[in-house]
């Protein structure tokens, strides 16, 4: 398992990690199988989505945020329940083929951390599974 570390400067942010996913399949030296990316928290999320036009990111933190209001009757003491159920409407792994030595992706498509309760240290957390 391969682990990398995402420092998040804001209270949400959406951070393309796709580089870094791609330098370590490319350093695996696996050239066809599968990799599943994971976070281990509970107030961030994985995505994947465009990262062509910055705007559909904006678009939608701006829904997820008119979809769980900041303030509510929310129980839990922490006091960020957003970012807990936001977290869970993204998800917290996501996966991809590796075929010819990298990732397959869309030719829009870009994998974000996307963080609801920064700014944090986050862990991204990787594994391949394959063929030399
Ligand atoms: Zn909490």
């Amino acid at each position: 398992m391969f682990e990398i570390e995402v420092k998040t400067s804001k209270k949400e942010e959406f951070i393309d990690i796709t580089k870094k996913i791609k330098d370590i399949v490319y350093r695996s030296g696996i050239k066809r199988g599968l990799c599943v990316v994971f976070v281990p928290h509970t107030t961030c999320g994985l995505m994947v989505n465009e990262n062509a036009d910055p705007d559909v990111i904006r678009d939608i933190s701006a829904m997820l945020k008119k979809i769980v209001p900041d303030h509510m009757d929310y129980q839990h003491r922490e006091g960020n329940s957003p970012a807990h159920i936001k977290s869970t409407l993204i998800g917290s792994s996501e996966y991809f083929i590796i075929d010819g030595g990298s990732i397959v992706l869309g030719t829009w498509q870009g994998i974000f951390l996307a963080e609801f309760d920064g700014p944090r240290h986050r862990k991204v957390w990787v594994k391949i599974i394959g063929d030399s």
